[in-house]
């Protein structure tokens, strides 16, 4: 009788308590604190050292840190929405490819998230740890790139690496056919209009205008200058950012 209840409490300390983070294989109390699978270290005594069940397909899924690829993927749209929007107006294709990848890369965090929730709710508090948090890195990125649109900071640098080149497209005082001109200024492809040799479109920019930047050193006193179809806002200096309506 004896023997055999201490054989019962032999069996109960090798009975599985957890999961291995990692491997997800079982976890005996015995041994040395590591899985015996994959090695990695855990304590029987802290619950985020180990899931106290063993996750499914979706927890296995959404519950592992995500790869490198999944903050790539967030930043290379960041850039690339950053870099629709250095022109006035922005590259609108460019934008809306970018937004539209932003919202169904959004679209796959928010069903991680939901997947996560659900599992918390099913297995209790598996689901908080620093390593689920890394799921935030991709977002955060997207965060801080809107962030930097809306200070206009993508625009400011494109400006002021093509400044100079603009200025001496407009400081000529016989500026030729528009054709014969640069197609390029810094990093904006231009496009002339004949009858205003301060103006520099940008080709591709806006939407149903067209944008570009406008040189006005006489315009003194006022931010907002309007002329024929020509709409200006004062940018930079004596520099405008230029709407020729449609
Ligand atoms: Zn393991």
């Amino acid at each position: 009788m004896d023997t055999e209840i201490q054989e019962h409490e032999v069996g109960t300390t090798r009975t599985p308590f957890g999961f291995c983070l990692k491997c997800t294989h079982e976890l005996i109390a015995e041994g040395d604190g590591r899985c015996s699978e994959c090695g990695l270290a855990f304590n029987p005594r802290s619950r985020r050292s180990y899931y106290a069940f063993q996750p499914g397909w979706m927890a296995k899924r959404f519950l592992a840190p995500p790869g490198v690829l999944w903050w790539l993927t967030f930043l290379f749209l960041s850039i690339y929405l950053m870099a629709a929007s250095y022109a006035p107006g922005g590259f609108l294709i460019a934008e809306i490819l970018g937004g539209f990848a932003l919202v169904v890369a959004g679209g796959f965090y928010l069903l991680c998230l939901i997947s996560s929730l659900l599992v918390h709710l099913r297995f209790g508090r598996i689901w908080w740890g620093a390593r689920q948090l890394w799921w935030l890195v991709g977002p955060c990125i997207v965060l801080i790139g809107l962030l930097l649109i809306f200070l206009q900071f993508p625009i400011r640098v494109g400006f002021s690496y093509s400044r100079s080149a603009m200025e001496a497209q407009v400081a000529l005082t016989a500026p030729g056919p528009p054709a014969s001109r640069p197609a390029w200024l810094g990093l904006y492809p231009v496009r002339y209009d004949g009858n205003r040799p301060n103006l520099l479109l940008v080709r591709g920019a806006g939407f149903i205008n067209s944008n570009g930047f406008v040189h006005l050193p006489n315009v003194e006193g006022t931010d907002y200058f309007e002329e024929g179809d020509l709409r200006a806002w004062r940018f930079d200096g004596d520099w405008f950012l230029a709407e020729l309506q449609f």
